[in-house]
């Protein structure tokens, strides 16, 4: 071992070796040397080896500066936040990271020297995807602007092997297919810190006894089942500021040596399958989005994620400070949806059960330092879990609960002392048996937050209106955003290189700055140079859509854009709806003023959710029909997009005129593609639902497409819904269901649609999809004509993206950490 100074000079000595040029010929020598002597391959491989070799080229540019990032937030006694979620979904890192390094140009002339090209390389590198849809992006763009603000804030996640199924369309419908991101060979964005690994239990029982030198009662958990949880570190670059946050994300591992008692009494088959059962928990991510699903392994999933990350950060404060007088000053963690609450038991068990705390100190730091987004009001995906399956994988910290809630009933029945019915319905276990896992959540927090301001109300009039009167305090407001650095600076160069010309570059890092395109709205010039940029994102766009599904758009038709999870309560079904009257109308000949349209649809269905797959074969079907139709040619065509994910929504949105944000109004908790639209100059028609409110505020009225029932409405029609009586009062719609009903769009598949259409009708749809139908049609008919006044439209496009501002996750961040984390920015030296 070197002595302290020895390795100080070594330190040194590293630093200037690892003083790496980041001009042309730095990077040229050292993706030929990754290419050719680390990986064997050569020039003329595959574009697969060249975006790993330049991945590892860019990756030893990060380094010095990840290490020093590291020892700028250890070194100090400084406070730090811990991002908490079971999804991630990052994307492509390559494009990114060259952004953020600031070394693109130099890298894609690089590349040209030898005869290659950037795009194509960036377009070999796999889509992370370790998230489902908007809550797993959500917490990428938070990495990525806590990383630009210079917060010392950490990402803690799983490792799934498997991420989000790949989406094949097979005869209109889709298809599953598992998802190997990893690819061929190591991923060149992590760093295995096995170094770090930390030991999970499950099952068995727990104990209680007397320690004999204090007296103290103590708990054991014994006869437990342990998995490792070994962490892989990512890097994720601030942009130009040297800092280099970590995402660390932790993967299952079977303990070495594992059940050796049953390998030496010849069980070999049955010990090797505990090691690969043990190594399941993170195989694959759970493909449901804004729905529950109460499978064992997810819940194993959770407690896994939550344990690892506690004990690692208990262990490193352990490894600075004798004691947790100060751990709560100095420690925040924000739980991304009720997915992590188990952090509230678990950091209990951990300070009371492993370091000797008292209850009352012990609860003073878990509720001091845990926050909780929530993230949606739909009940179905409300997480429960029953009682019997924690008493089976999670005895200890099931014991802790139930201590939680027998305190916090008793604070309700001292607040409400006669409400027995208060206290049963605050209660964090259900009359069934459950756990309710955001009650849970809310209790053990000092903050809850929603994720736009109308969300954020209803939850306070609603859902946790109990709690809301309990701690009024608690409850507060985080509109979401997007990080500009992808979804603006990377995803659209031409938009990026025209704003450079007339307003610089500091939006990268300030996104208001936008504003300062206003002015030019309605210079002519402008306006065609904003013109030319769109049609030339629409022509990338359309020879994306050819190339996955065989059709042609025309880039002068207006592109009609609805992308995301296929949900019952997103109303895809709506879009179809509408596209069948367009239809309608071309078969009877109403067509005048009419505004050519391109119909895009794409995103992924739960394989376990009947309905939203076969509103993807309607889709489809629909598509198949229309586009196959000589008399409607270029004035309709309708695509379904297969796979949506990251790295195609990065070609879609610059590509897009107009932005469907349809949802049932209360149902949306935020929406974030809605800004991604806006910020490259998409309008939207929408409801008055989620973030569409705040966007609407943003534009003005005049610049923004609103139709259908607001939040109260939707409310006050349930009780008297009769959705019959919008057919007879409609001869469009009238038109359209019996065009459906007729199986007109299924003519070798009789009845695959009956339980759309039954739904749509019923007087118990959830989501009135008919009620917002006339409405919807009208202002589509307005968007329509809008799009053939040129100037007009692109003046009002300009202004989206001006006032697309507010809609950073710069901003976000800094509303979190102003209000929920507060934590100093640290620069990091270069
Ligand atoms: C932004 C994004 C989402 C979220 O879209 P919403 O319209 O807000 O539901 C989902 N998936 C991907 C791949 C995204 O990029």
């Amino acid at each position: 071992m070197p002595t302290q100074i020895e390795a100080k000079r070594m330190e040194v000595i590293i630093d200037m070796l690892q003083h790496i040029g980041m001009e042309k010929e730095d990077i040229e020598s050292d993706f030929l040397r990754y290419l050719c002597h680390t990986l064997g391959r050569n020039i003329t491989s595959e574009d697969y080896y060249l975006y790993k070799a330049l991945s590892y080229a860019i990756r030893d540019r990060l380094m010095t500066h990840w290490k020093k990032t590291w020892e700028a937030y250890n070194e100090k006694k400084l406070k730090k936040a811990y991002y908490l979620s079971m999804e991630f979904l990052i994307g492509r890192s390559l494009t990114n990271n060259l952004l953020n390094l600031g070394v693109e140009s130099e890298t894609e002339k690089a590349m040209y020297d030898l005869g290659l090209n950037l795009e194509e390389i960036e377009e070999a590198e796999r889509d992370a995807g370790l998230g489902n849809g908007g809550l797993g992006r959500l917490a990428a763009c938070f990495m990525d602007s806590c990383a630009t603000l210079q917060l010392p804030v950490m990402g803690y996640g799983l490792r799934y092997e498997y991420g989000m199924f790949r989406q094949l369309i097979q005869n209109g419908y889709q298809i599953e297919e598992p998802d190997h991101w990893l690819g061929v060979g190591p991923y060149p964005w992590e760093i295995e810190r096995a170094e770090y690994t930390r030991v999970i239990k499950f099952g068995g029982e727990t104990r209680e006894y007397v320690d004999p030198h204090t007296g103290q009662l103590i708990v054991h958990w014994e006869h437990a089942e342990v998995v490792e949880a070994v962490p892989f570190d990512v890097p994720i670059p601030g942009f130009k500021n040297s800092t280099v946050n970590t995402l660390r994300l932790w993967s299952a591992q079977a303990q070495e040596g594992f059940n050796l008692s049953q390998f030496n009494a010849g069980s070999y088959h049955e010990a090797v399958a505990e090691k690969a059962g043990a190594e399941n928990i993170t195989m694959v991510l759970y493909p449901n989005d804004s729905s529950e699903n109460g499978k064992e392994l997810r819940l194993k999933q959770q407690y896994f994620l939550v344990s690892a990350s506690l004990q690692d950060v208990v262990e490193q404060w352990k490894s600075k400070y004798k004691d947790f007088t100060d751990f709560a000053k100095f420690n925040a963690f924000q739980l991304n949806d009720t997915h992590p609450s188990l952090a509230v038991a678990e950091l209990m068990r951990l300070l009371v059960d492993k370091e000797g705390l008292d209850w009352d100190d012990a609860w003073q730091i878990t509720t001091k330092t845990m926050a909780y987004t929530n993230h949606t009001l739909l009940p179905e995906a409300l997480e429960k879990w029953s009682v019997g399956l924690f008493e089976k994988l999670l005895p200890r910290p099931l014991e802790i609960i139930y201590e939680i809630n027998h305190r916090f009933l008793t604070q309700v029945s001292m607040k409400w002392p006669a409400d027995v019915e208060k206290q049963r319905r605050m209660s964090i276990i259900d009359e069934h048996n459950n756990v309710c896992m955001a009650y849970l959540a809310i209790v053990g927090s000092h903050s809850v937050n929603g994720v736009a301001a109308l969300h954020s109300e209803l939850l306070k009039e609603g859902l946790f209106n109990d709690f809301y009167q309990l701690w009024p305090e608690k409850f507060n407001n985080k509109t979401n955003g997007v990080t500009q650095r992808r979804w603006l600076a990377g995803c659209n160069p031409e938009l990026r290189a025209l704003l450079k010309e007339k307003i610089g570059e500091d939006w990268i890092t300030k996104l208001t700055d936008l504003e300062k395109i206003e002015p030019l709205a309605m210079d002519a010039k402008f306006q065609q140079a904003w013109y030319e940029v769109k049609q030339n994102n629409k022509q990338r766009l359309a020879e994306m859509v050819e190339r996955e599904t065989g059709v042609k758009l025309s880039i002068e038709s207006m592109f009609d854009v609805q992308v995301k999870r296929i949900h019952e309560y997103k109303r895809q079904l709506l879009n179809v709806l509408h596209v069948i009257h367009l239809y309608v109308r071309i078969k009877n000949g109403d067509t005048q003023n009419w505004t050519n349209r391109s119909v895009i649809f794409g995103g992924k269905a739960a394989p376990g959710y009947a309905m939203a797959k076969n509103i993807i074969k309607l889709i489809n079907n629909v598509a198949q029909i229309v586009n196959a139709d000589p008399d409607v040619g270029d004035k309709l065509k309708v695509v379904f997009f297969p796979n949506y994910r990251v790295s195609a929504m990065e070609v879609i949105c610059p590509g897009t005129d107009l932005s469907e944000q349809i949802s049932t109004a209360g149902k949306e908790a935020s929406g974030t593609g809605n800004m991604k639209f806006m910020m490259n100059g998409a309008l939207t028609i929408g409801t008055l639902d989620g973030a569409n409110v705040e966007i609407r505020e943003a534009v003005g009225d005049e610049n923004f497409f609103l139709f259908g029932l607001q939040t109260p409405e939707v409310e006050e029609l349930r009780h008297h819904y009769q959705p019959q009586n919008y057919i007879n009062d409609s001869h469009a719609l009238q038109s359209v269901m019996s065009l459906l009903e007729s199986g007109h769009f299924n003519q070798f598949e009789p009845g695959i649609f009956n339980d759309i259409i039954n739904s749509i009708k019923s007087p118990t749809d959830p989501w009135m999809t008919l009620a917002d139908f006339q409405s919807y049609i009208e202002v589509q008919e307005q968007a329509a004509q809008a799009y053939q006044n040129r100037s007009n439209w692109l003046r009002m496009s300009i202004i989206n993206s001006a006032r697309s501002g507010i809609f950073s996750t710069d901003r976000t961040m800094k509303e979190y950490n102003d209000d929920i984390w507060k934590l100093e920015p640290i620069t990091i030296k270069n």
